[in-house]
């Protein structure tokens, strides 16, 4: 039968021991070993069998236990030590604090999932986990940061295989009271409630606050008896249900989000939008600048864009929230009314430039923002050719789309072996290393190196094993002694953890099943493969790549050189990362927009093997692991795969296998461990999270402070100025004409200088209102200019017909057929990136 009602009873702890529900809900346990240590030691069978969570165990504790700890003296020091690390971390100044001052006073980030811990599973995979790592690194660097999202009832689904290798999903309902989560409260000491209107319902919604360190995160909850049934529903999983769920929760995220900010008492300076899901933060705030500052659309959205950043995620049309129409009008004509904003303007803002009535947040997300990037230097540059329709006038190399390459928390993924080495090789808080610290760890003694491995593989190889009993016995097989044999502790392990999604191809090793079993059960040379991934629940496709695996295992007679663990989360993959010698990753170029998987293990002293894609493709250098060809000029996708798949067997075979198994003096594979340090040495301070912030913060976070400042001053006066200037020299554009272009065209010698002369008609517009540029450069066949330099002119006469002269000088620094052209662009002190008004004129 099903409780008609519950309640949660906490164990009371004597209050000696009151740290340690401090230190347990401050989910900063879930990356400091010390505090790990603390919890394990009260009851490793309840840590371990909680998989690492120390309310559980506290949960689990019994009362003499309990006392027994309050009388080890042993104990009470180290947990006084431990808490004691913990009051000071969080007051510490950081990179932040020490660089003196900073316009940024607070961000405020969003996202649909955030993975901190298995313990509290908000995340589905990549995105969420990075989430959390920003959350992490930001209170490791002492960025002035606030999460917000979502608390889902049942998070994501929890996988398992059934005997046929079939992919079966359970969502097992969650308890926030036995997380490390508090309920929020108001300045009247009351749990703040939320209200949002959804479609005329009136919905509420609590808010959970987990403490990350030094960052706070507020998480949105509808499961409350004021609401309907369908109310309650709005937070009931992560991605599940139709695009009415979808738009629903994200309503709940986007418009909700600021209200809970407000609620709890924090005035938010810059919004980070992660993905297109939070995109409706921007109405939110349209609406408060149009029904309380009395501005127009066009002066409201310059008000919210000023404040706000866009990170785009995903390098497909098909991966971006769309919503029709009729759902829009649905849950959208109240804010509608209530501006009187015309819903055909409304809509306007998500509309797709190539036509259509969708709604697409992916648009909205970048005509709300500022600032928009991509999370690597490749996907920011496809993510320029995705959107350039946007932008119709500007080459797709100047869309206003950047890039912040994505990073990882190395506190959470590095295991105790390595974390040890860098420890004590590098600087203890070894995260905040820079380039010239990393050197050093080329003077690490290669045995010391390959014992660390060595250490981290056995411990993979031992977590595997239990685990594979846990799923047979699961199963209902009994007979779960073969999984003692299951991997070798001494083989060359890969790993291979994603999203079973086509183009990640987790079956490409599989395309070659002879190549792949000698390999496997090569006696001298072993190989081994460790495989873990879910397959979205919609998504058969996926799920039969699950099940070749398996029964390419068994088929073969190779079950004990592969294995695939059950229900990838953040406790299997930190194992894998850790345990894996070779990372491996074959998604179709250029599909992966990053990757972080590839430097959590990189971060471990696994090395890479991967196409050159994301992050991959940023930070290959030919000696700190192995590229496979990427075939991508190839378009029939059959013939591209198998090429691909050559290449991977032949970089496997030829080069990867020999080079482990080398080991010319004793034991120690000197080649790898080279390899190793070199990937250490190159990788370790660019894939840590710390630099990943410190880039937001300074290329993002900053700039974007200083413009909302300046733009919500006196009332949003220079929000409004700019709004009207935009008016003006859109509704002008049109008579901008480059009327000639001049300049000397006599041969010349390299270096000398050249004058072009420019003459513009710029109609309705004052000259300070463009600015002309001069493109300079050698030239191709047809005269098409190759890279060209710009160089900005300078006014200098007024021709007295509506017609200006502007000057170029510049030097001609390559030899060769020379060429010049100019155009004209907007300008303004506020207008942040001209390109962004999408007007260009060409000569
Ligand atoms: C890092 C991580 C991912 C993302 O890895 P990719 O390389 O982007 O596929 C997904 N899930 C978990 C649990 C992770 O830790």
């Amino acid at each position: 039968m099903r409780a008609l009602r519950s309640f949660t009873v906490q164990t009371h702890l004597p209050e000696e021991l009151a740290p340690l529900r401090e230190l347990a809900m401050n989910l900063r346990w879930s990356w400091d070993v010390r505090t790990r240590e603390l919890f394990r030691s009260i009851d490793p069978r309840a840590w371990k069998a909680s998989h690492s969570d120390p309310l559980a165990v506290l949960a689990s504790v019994s009362p003499e236990r309990l006392d027994e700890l309050a009388a080890d003296r042993s104990f009470m020091t180290f947990m006084g030590e431990v808490y004691d690390t913990l009051k000071r971390s969080t007051g510490r100044d950081r990179w932040f604090q020490q660089r003196g001052s900073s316009p940024l006073r607070n961000v405020a980030y969003f996202s649909a999932e955030f993975g901190i811990a298995a313990a509290l599973p908000q995340y589905s995979g990549g995105l969420g986990v990075l989430a959390g790592d920003h959350l992490k690194a930001s209170s490791g660097v002492g960025i002035p940061l606030t999460g917000v999202g979502l608390f889902y009832k049942e998070g994501y689904f929890r996988q398992s295989l059934n005997t046929e290798g079939w992919q079966q999903e359970r969502y097992p309902m969650l308890d926030p009271h036995a997380m490390s989560l508090t309920l929020s409260t108001g300045a009247d000491g009351q749990p703040v409630r939320i209200h949002l209107d959804l479609a005329g319902e009136p919905l509420v919604a609590q808010v959970w606050k987990a403490q990350v360190g030094r960052i706070e995160l507020y998480m949105l909850d509808t499961d409350l008896e004021e609401n309907s049934a369908e109310g309650r529903l709005v937070t009931d999983r992560l991605y599940g249900g139709g695009t009415e769920h979808r738009i629903r929760q994200e309503i709940l995220l986007g418009v909700g989000g600021v209200r809970a900010l407000e609620a709890v008492g924090i005035d938010i300076q810059v919004f980070h939008m992660n993905e297109g899901h939070a995109g409706f933060v921007g109405l939110e705030r349209i609406r408060r600048f149009v029904t309380e500052h009395d501005m127009t659309l066009p002066e409201a959205v310059e008000a919210a864009r000023s404040a706000t950043i866009f990170t785009t995620h995903t390098p497909v049309p098909a991966g971006i929230d769309r919503f029709q129409k009729s759902l829009m009008v649905k849950y959208w004509s109240g804010w509608c009314a209530e501006t009187g904003v015309p819903f055909e303007q409304l809509m306007a803002l998500g509309a797709e430039p190539t036509g259509g009535d969708m709604f697409n947040m992916a648009m909205m997300g970048l005509r709300l923002a500022g600032m928009a990037n991509g999370v690597s230097k490749l996907h920011g540059k496809v993510s320029q050719k995705m959107f350039n329709d946007l932008w119709p006038s500007v080459p797709w190399d100047e869309v206003p789309i950047g890039s912040v390459t994505n990073g990882v928390h190395g506190f959470t993924w590095v295991g105790s072996e390595m974390a040890d080495l860098l420890s004590r090789n590098l600087i203890p808080s070894w995260p905040e290393a820079d380039q010239k610290i990393w050197n050093k760890i080329q003077d690490v003694p290669d045995d010391e190196l390959w014992r660390a491995r060595e250490m981290a593989r056995g411990r993979l190889v031992t977590y595997v094993r239990g685990k594979m009993a846990e799923q047979e016995r699961a199963r209902g097989r009994m007979d779960t002694e073969w999984t003692d044999r299951v991997l070798d502790p001494r083989a060359l392990t890969i790993g291979f953890a994603r999203r079973f999604a086509t183009y990640k191809r987790a079956d490409l090793l599989l395309s070659h099943p002879e190549r792949l079993a000698a390999l496997l059960s090569n006696p001298e040379r072993p190989v081994q493969l460790v495989f873990a991934g879910k397959a979205h629940p919609a998504d058969d496709q996926g799920k039969a790549l699950i099940q070749r695996i398996i029964s390419f295992a068994i088929d073969h007679n190779v079950r004990d050189r592969i294995a695939f663990m059950e229900d990838y989360d953040i406790t299997v993959a930190a194992h894998m990362y850790q345990g894996a010698d070779v990372w491996l990753n074959n998604p179709r170029r250029p599909m992966e927009a990053c990757g972080t998987s590839g430097e959590k293990a990189a971060l471990n002293g696994a090395l890479n093997l991967s196409i050159l894609d994301g992050w991959w493709d940023e930070w290959y250098d030919g000696k700190n692991g192995w590229a496979i060809t990427s075939a991508e000029d190839e378009l029939d996708l059959v013939r591209r795969d198998a090429m691909e798949a050559e290449s991977l067997f032949n970089v496997l075979e030829s080069q990867v296998v020999p080079l482990f198994y080398d080991r010319p003096r004793g034991m120690v594979p000197l080649g790898w461990t080279q390899r190793m340090k070199d990937s250490l040495d190159s990788l370790g301070p660019k894939v840590e999270a710390y630099r990943m912030v410190r880039d937001y913060t300074e290329q993002y976070y900053e700039p974007t402070a200083r413009a909302t400042d300046a733009l919500s001053a006196s009332g949003y006066r220079r929000a409004r100025e700019l709004a009207a200037w935009k008016t003006k020299v859109v509704g002008a554009w049109d008579q901008i004409k480059v009327v000639s272009v001049e300049g000397d065209l006599g041969t010349t010698t390299l270096r000398d200088e050249r004058v072009v002369d420019a003459t513009v008609a710029i109609d309705g517009l004052r000259p300070s209102d463009v600015i002309v540029q001069v493109l300079h450069g050698p030239v191709a066949q047809g005269d098409e200019l190759v890279d060209p330099l710009v160089t900005d002119a300078e006014m200098v006469e007024a021709r007295g017909d509506g017609t200006y002269l502007w000057r170029a000088k510049f030097s001609c620094n390559t030899a060769g057929r020379y060429g010049f052209t100019a155009r004209v662009l907007p300008r303004h002190d506020d207008l942040l990136v001209p390109e962004s008004l999408a007007r260009i004129t060409w000569a």
